[in-house]
């Protein structure tokens, strides 16, 4: 698997000062899995402004010398980045920060919008200044222009909402106020809590709730503005319902924890029914079901309680390794470094092999391989995802189609390419299965796209050469 999710946000406005760098580092802990290249924490100490961002995980870049020289605050808000968009540079961790004519404001994005190129264009037209590259810079420009012509930071947010297409899970903190926000198709997670003294967290994953020891209350609403300020807590709907809902059916599959609930969905028991499903639809004679860690693992157990064939751990996962590890010799297997097989379970039998999907076949013939070598009689590959047929513009990196295996061979090429004995994606009719009830965005399976495709895309498109573009 080499596909990478966008980023998780996280707020935090407590009723009297506190620690709240400190409760933003345990919050941005839990979401780590969403951003791994670079992460940040502002704090409001009654208007005044501290911030630290920089390349690297939550647990490097915040050492105890760093947390410390936070200042004591009511608000603050934090990111972990995977970049989508734009290059991995300092300039581009985020929360990014803005003083504007009416004040300061911190920012903090998960999603991509697929008008940016237009938007920064007609800024840029207009005499506007970036200093970075991300979607998240546009949308702090459109926020404080609004905010010249509105009464409320809260409604120049809506305002900006009007312009703004595509994928946005926001997290924006003024000088008195934090205020959250969803883009009306609910493309990505965004849901808050409160803690037994009246602290408000806000996070992409209840997950990131639950570990600050908040009690989740709900999520947010797609295309719903919430205003958390000392006054309370006001929710501006003007946006929802503008659009039929489409949350990203790849959060279910791979993206989010599976200790987390979104919209009303335990993570964990949508992929065990996707398991079950391709328990279902690809049966096959085995001795063990045998899981990716991590997101295969639960799929495992639902396939093994579908099939009946019993579940075994047959594959370790290297517990210090990220999903973005890259070896820094390309001779080396990487599959081998971040996973090992059991060979006391694996030998002599057949393995039911459950993933989340396949993109370019490599890391999926590199784990055929681990389980063959292990002494597996046979190895049969069960997908929980239908094949990638399309890039995502939604604020992920499934990206070009020439590099999607499924784009240039059938279901059985690509079994024999990976080395299966047998193959089986879940079919593109049961993702409702995963999502019972709602819409959701499958568009890099069906080709489908809700808030349409971006005139042009490419991660680095604000940093191409003139005569690439
Ligand atoms: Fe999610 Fe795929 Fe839609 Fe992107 S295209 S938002 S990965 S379902």
């Amino acid at each position: 698997m080499s596909i990478h999710e966008e980023c998780g946000v996280f707020g935090v406005i407590s009723p009297k000062p506190a620690d709240v760098a400190g409760i933003v580092y345990c919050g941005l802990y839990s979401l780590q899995h969403r951003g791994q290249e670079s992460c940040g924490i502002v704090v409001n100490d009654d208007g005044l402004f501290t911030s630290h961002k920089d390349l690297g995980l939550v647990g490097e870049v915040f050492s105890n010398d760093v947390l410390a020289s936070f200042p004591q605050g009511t608000m603050a808000v934090g990111h972990t980045r995977y970049g989508t968009t734009g290059a991995s540079n300092r300039s581009n961790c985020q929360p990014i920060e803005v003083n504007h004519q009416k004040g300061r404001m911190a920012i903090a994005h998960n999603g991509n919008l697929s008008n940016a190129a237009e938007l920064r264009s007609r800024l840029e037209l207009s005499g506007a200044i970036f200093h970075t590259t991300s979607d998240t810079e546009i949308i702090a420009y459109i926020v404080t222009r609004e905010r010249l012509h509105s009464d409320s930071i809260e409604e120049a947010v809506s305002r900006a909402m009007d312009t703004l297409e595509g994928a946005y899970s926001l997290v924006l903190m003024s000088p008195q106020k934090v205020i959250c926000a969803r883009d009306p198709f609910g493309f990505r997670p965004l849901c808050y809590g409160m803690t037994d003294d009246g602290t408000y967290i806000i996070a992409s994953e209840s997950c990131a709730v639950k570990a600050v020891g908040a009690r989740f209350i709900r999520d947010v609403e797609p295309g719903e503005i919430i205003i958390f300020s000392k006054d309370g807590v006001v929710s501006r709907k003007e946006h929802c319902g503008k659009k039929e809902k489409r949350f990203c059916i790849f959060e279910y599959i791979y993206f989010a924890r599976p200790d987390s609930v979104i919209d009303g969905i335990s993570v964990h028991e949508a992929r065990q029914r996707a398991g079950k499903v391709l328990a279902d639809i690809h049966p096959v004679e085995a001795d063990i079901v045998v899981g990716v860690p991590d997101s295969g693992l639960d799929a495992a157990i639902g396939y093994s309680i579908g099939s009946g064939i019993p579940y075994g751990i047959g594959l370790i996962k290297n517990k210090y390794i990220g999903r973005t590890f890259i070896a820094p010799d390309h001779r080396l297997d990487q599959v081998k470094i971040k996973l090992s097989a059991i060979e006391e379970v694996i030998k002599g039998r057949r393995v039911v092999l459950i993933d989340d999907s396949i993109v370019r076949g490599t890391t999926s013939g590199r784990l055929v391989s681990l389980i063959r070598d292990a002494g597996a009689k046979e190895v049969h590959f069960r997908v929980t995802a239908p094949p990638f047929m399309y890039p995502c513009y939604y604020g992920t990196d499934i990206d070009s189609q020439e590099h999607l295996i499924a784009c240039h061979h059938s279901v059985p090429e690509i079994a024999s390419i990976i080395g299966a004995d047998s193959l089986g994606y879940l079919p593109i009719e049961y993702l409702k299965e995963l999502s019972p009830g709602q819409g959701y965005c499958s568009a890099c399976f069906d080709g489908v796209y809700p808030a349409g495709r971006p005139a042009y895309t490419g991660m680095n498109r604000f940093e191409d050469r003139i005569s690439e573009r």
